[in-house]
């Protein structure tokens, strides 16, 4: 005779808040259920390695069964099962109370709870507009039950024909869960949540193309790999067996750098692997590519409140039963357990790349290039990590040649030490661009090495603060002189007016728009006439701000250039001398008004002083317009730093030929 009962639920019908609130993950049902077939299945497995059992359990599974017509779904296991007592104890009493305890704990925050909790087997209500169990317990003499249940806090069991232990769950579907009554959204399903779970999930049959269409054979389709790899002994594996694991997680993927095998059981259990993919630039990284597991079950592939933000770049897999999964995201982070194992994912990637760097250094150098961005993310914004990196991070200079920080330092420290004791590392970040300074750089005898990595504004920067007595100075940020002094040179004697009539004798021929600061410099006769450099802070500030996206004070302001005149340079002095003889000399200037004149007067002093600068300046200026060496000289300053574009480019290859032709044929 059938027993009919009250669930022991407080709310009056919980079932339609459970669907309410949980809209956006109903699809966790199957996973709550198949987690619980495996359950009962890994239970009898120790019953019978423990000799509790005595009888032959054969090759255990759990088999999925959909009923298009009927709109049913089946979750059968060979597992435990249940005896009547035990489905009053777990399903009646503890699984529907602690429905009603969880809605009661969280109804408040329910809205940002991570959408993963261990809902358990009522979630199938979440779909289901009537739910069975038919179950045999294992144990002897136990006798088969039926629950039934639809939906409202009343459930019947009665006594029912099941000759073979375990569970039979089956789900009457609801009419707007109709989605689940088709194959391929479970099959979907199931590939998300149960590809690695530790027994056999059967679902449907394998199939074989027999006069013109697949059909079914009478092999069951098994839907995971019981033995992922993680679960095995890093030990017995190959590099192999690690790279053809990746191409089952990823399909699409190029073949990844290298990987680490997580394994820990104290203080917490985890294991997993991680793969260092390819990482060109920030635009194509591809984020979420870690899922998470617990005991093999899927829970999530986003990680982000799990491992530190530069982990996230990593691909692969973590096992965790010690994750909790029923909590909100900013709880995660708090969680001193998720902590401890953030911490611990850190130090082991760091000990990983070290133990690369130590033992296959000739590996970390090739791959350097697609590891780096993964690094300097990793150093800029994890503390720890950087500290460790910087016993295995790389520095590569303009010729390809790659160096540890120690390596680097002792290989340039004789040659590039400042005045000041201060060691300078000369970079380029574009090595064609740069390419004269990066040569006259090398003439002196120092090296260059690569920053073209789209962090590496910020990465010098914190170099800067990590390596004491190390300053980062772009190679064409000065005259190579400049850029690492060694003793306090003569600069040539110029008085004010002088000064000013050579910032207006360039400023005259140098493209408009940009803000330059004209100097004289000694730099040799045999030294170019004029080199154009970026002011290394300015510089590095407006890419900064660039990188942070939007425009800030450094960002808006225009392009500002140095301009070295090299005084000694025989053109310069030549056009010089010419000036000084063309140029008539500024006239006296009038006097400035007394303190105590009217601001009329004042004012009209101020403009009379103004007007004599200005047309001494434009002496200046149309002296500058007809020097043809004046300009050729600045458009070949010009060209060497990429800057002379369009009608100035035609300008100079046209006065360059005539220039030509007139040295050649005078
Ligand atoms: P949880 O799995 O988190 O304990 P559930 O509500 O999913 O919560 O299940 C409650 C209990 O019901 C389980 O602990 C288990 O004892 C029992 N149970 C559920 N499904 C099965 C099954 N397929 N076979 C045997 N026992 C089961």
């Amino acid at each position: 005779m059938a027993n009919k009962g009250q669930i022991g639920v407080t709310t009056e019908n919980i079932f339609p808040v459970i669907k309410q609130f949980l809209y956006s993950d109903h699809e966790i049902f199957l996973r709550e259920l198949v987690a619980n077939a495996v359950d009962a299945t890994q239970k009898l497995k120790a019953l019978a390695a423990s000799g509790d059992l005595k009888e032959e359990i054969g090759d255990l599974k759990v088999t999925i069964g959909l009923d298009t017509k009927e709109n049913t779904l089946t979750i059968a296991d060979e597992g435990i099962g249940m005896t009547e007592e035990e489905v009053d104890k777990y399903i009646n009493q503890i699984a529907f109370s602690s429905a009603g305890e969880f809605l009661e704990k969280y109804k408040d925050q329910i809205g940002n709870i991570i959408g993963h909790f261990g809902l358990g087997f009522y979630s199938a209500f979440m779909v289901s507009k009537k739910v069975t169990i038919e179950t045999l317990s294992w144990k002897e003499g136990a006798k088969a039950v039926k629950w039934t249940c639809d939906g409202s806090p009343e459930y019947t069991m009665e006594p029912c024909e099941k000759a073979s232990r375990g569970t039979v769950i089956t789900l009457y579907l609801d009419d707007d869960s109709k989605e689940y009554a088709e194959k391929s959204r479970i099959e979907g399903l199931l590939q998300k949540y149960c590809k690695f779970m530790p027994v056999p999930i059967i679902f449907g049959k394998e199939q074989e193309w027999k006069d013109g269409k697949y059909v079914d054979t009478d092999k069951d389709k098994v839907i995971n790999s019981v033995e992922p790899l993680w679960t095995k002994a890093p030990s017995e594996l190959k590099d192999e067996d690690y790279k053809s694991f990746y191409r089952t997680l990823f399909p699409m993927n190029e073949e990844p750098l290298f990987w680490i095998h997580l394994n820990v059981d104290y203080p917490f259990n985890l294991t997993g692997i991680l793969y260092f993919p390819k990482l060109k630039d920030r635009v194509a990284v591809e984020r979420n590519k870690i899922s998470l597991y617990c005991n093999q079950m899927f829970v999530t592939d986003h990680v982000d409140n799990i491992v530190p933000d530069f982990m996230t770049l990593l691909h692969g897999v973590i096992d965790s039963p010690d994750i909790p999964l029923n909590v909100s995201r900013s709880y995660l982070q708090s969680d001193a357990s998720v902590k401890k194992i953030s911490t611990y994912i850190t130090k082991k990637v760091a000990d990983r790349l070290e133990s690369i760097f130590k033992e296959q250094r000739a590996q970390l150098e090739e791959k350097w290039d697609n590891l780096k961005l993964f690094i300097e993310y990793g150093m800029l914004s994890d503390e720890k990590f950087c500290e460790r990196a910087l016993k295995f991070a790389l520095l590569k200079n303009v010729d390809g040649k790659y160096f540890s920080f120690d390596e680097y330092k002792t290989a340039v420290e004789s040659a590039q030490t400042d005045k000041d004791k201060k060691l300078v590392y000369l970079y380029a970040t574009k090595a064609e661009d740069q390419y004269s300074y990066i040569q006259a750089a090398k003439d002196k005898g120092y090296d260059v090495l690569l920053m073209d990595c789209e962090l590496d504004a910020h990465y010098v920067n914190l170099l800067e603060q990590k390596l004491t007595d190390i300053r980062f100075a772009r190679v064409d940020s000065d005259a190579v002189e400049n850029l690492i002094p060694k003793e306090d040179r003569i600069k040539p004697e110029m008085k004010e007016d002088e000064r000013y009539d050579l910032e207006n004798l360039f400023k005259a021929v140098l493209p408009a728009g940009n803000d330059y600061y004209v100097v004289g410099e000694n730099l040799g006769a045999s030294s170019a006439p004029i080199l154009i450099t970026q002011n290394e802070f300015m510089r590095r500030y407006r890419e900064m701000s660039a990188l942070g996206g939007g425009m800030n004070f450094y960002g808006s302001m225009p392009e500002s250039y140095n301009i070295t005149v090299n005084m000694e340079n025989p053109l310069v002095s030549k056009i010089w001398e010419a000036k000084l003889a063309d140029v008539a000399p500024q006239a006296e200037l009038p006097a400035e008004a007394p303190s105590d004149a009217s601001e009329e007067e004042k004012t009209k002093a101020r403009e009379a002083r103004e007007a004599v600068r200005k047309a001494h300046r434009a002496d200046v200026e149309s002296f500058a317009a007809g020097n043809e060496i004046l300009h050729q000289i600045v458009d070949l300053a010009l060209l060497g730093n990429g800057m002379l574009k369009g009608k100035a480019l035609a300008d100079f290859i046209a006065r360059s030929q005539k220039v030509v032709q007139d040295a050649y044929l005078k």
